[in-house]
């Protein structure tokens, strides 16, 4: 066998004996007292050694990556990446030994720079948050090493039939739940391997369960699914949606449609205010007596959404969405009031719409889109 088949094969059982060591993440009943009959749950992906859902996809992408005969003793990985994939990257790379370089948006917050460091991971940061494709390439040529290519092998990389997928992983939970085929996976996406992963997973496995993804401002991937699911696009064409500007709810919004973003398997869509996103963020860190993420807080206001048609229409069931990384990373930001007072983000009024929603049964406020499936 040739030393670099060797390497390959131990650094795979390596990550194997990793996720042998591993607990799988816990599924969280949420109480909505708005609405009797329907009952949600939050899959918490915060409680991955890396700290997001993230984990899951830097282990695949990495398998991926071993599999393919694309990584070797020596090469550097690089990553283009809002900060939660890196952390994990960061983990695995580590593992393996190799040096790890992030290439990330200046914008990240401190505290995922610190992580990624932490794990030994380098960070290069740039100003224009739509170059960090290009200096990942540019940064795998220089040092001869390997761009993982989040955006692109998400959804390919990610075990869709099972090998505890996160679906697979919430279907098994559920067994014994009242409602245990739910109505309803809310996700949102960042990559779109989430919501490929779900959407796959549930057509294979025959359930009539529906996916919802949530989209924030300053992200192509709602209005890209609208044209298509009303007709005006077919589903491959990409290169029309294109935005200057990053979104500021880390972890999901993009701005150009990624490779990964599998819109024919999503049953439903939302865009929602980024204020309000923040504002079921805090009520829920309330609600659970620990801080969640922004992306956590979208995935609500879709799970909210939802629960509201469901009970208007005087239907039961259950509702699961993802818990997909803990609030500790954004101290600085989502929980800063003078950071929210310089963006213009109105949290307080939010964060009554959304109590007054999950507590007393209001509609949620007209600033929430919807683009249903045609
Ligand atoms: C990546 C990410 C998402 C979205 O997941 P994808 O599978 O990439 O679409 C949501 N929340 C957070 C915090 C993330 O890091």
């Amino acid at each position: 066998m040739t030393p670099s088949r060797s390497w390959a094969i131990a650094a795979i059982r390596t990550i194997e004996a990793d996720f042998n060591r591993s607990a799988d993440t816990h599924l969280i009943p949420l109480d909505l007292p708005a609405f009797p009959g329907i009952d949600v749950y939050l899959k918490d992906e915060s409680s991955h050694p890396t700290g997001s859902l993230k984990h899951r996809l830097a282990r695949s992408l990495f398998l991926y990556a071993l599999a393919n005969g694309w990584l070797h003793a020596r090469s550097t990985v690089i990553e283009a990446s809002s900060g939660s994939t890196a952390i994990s990257e960061a983990y695995f790379a580590r593992l393996l030994g190799l040096p790890f370089i992030a290439v990330m948006p200046a914008t990240v917050s401190p505290d995922k720079i610190a992580a990624i460091e932490f794990y030994g991971g380098g960070c290069h940061l740039v100003q224009d948050p739509t170059t960090i494709y290009s200096e990942s390439e540019r940064l795998a040529r220089a040092t001869r090493g390997h761009f993982m290519d989040q955006f692109t092998y998400a959804e390919r990389a990610t075990d869709w039939r099972a090998n505890n997928n996160i679906a697979e992983s919430i279907f098994k939970q559920m067994e014994l739940e009242q409602y245990p085929q739910p109505a309803w996976i809310v996700a949102s996406a960042g990559t779109g391997g989430t919501t490929a992963t779900l959407g796959r997973y549930v057509r294979y496995r025959r359930h009539g369960t529906r996916i919802a993804c949530v989209d924030p401002e300053n992200s192509v991937f709602f209005d890209f699914y609208a044209a298509v699911a009303n007709g005006a696009l077919p589903q491959d064409v990409r290169g029309h949606f294109n935005l200057d500007c990053g979104s500021r709810i880390e972890g999901i919004g993009r701005p150009r449609v990624e490779a990964s973003f599998l819109p024919s398997v999503i049953d439903t869509m939302f865009k929602v205010p980024d204020a309000l996103s923040i504002g079921a963020m805090r009520w829920l860190a309330s609600k659970l007596g620990r801080r969640v993420g922004g992306s956590t807080g979208s995935n609500l206001v879709g799970v909210l959404a939802l629960a509201h048609a469901m009970h208007t229409a005087g239907e039961q069931g259950s509702i699961v969405t993802l818990l997909c990384d803990s609030g500790d990373r954004y101290g600085h930001s989502y929980y800063n009031d003078a950071w929210l007072a310089e963006r213009g983000l109105d949290v307080a009024t939010a964060q009554a719409q959304i109590a007054a929603c999950a507590e007393s049964g209001a509609a949620l406020p007209r600033s929430v889109q919807h683009a249903p499936q045609s």
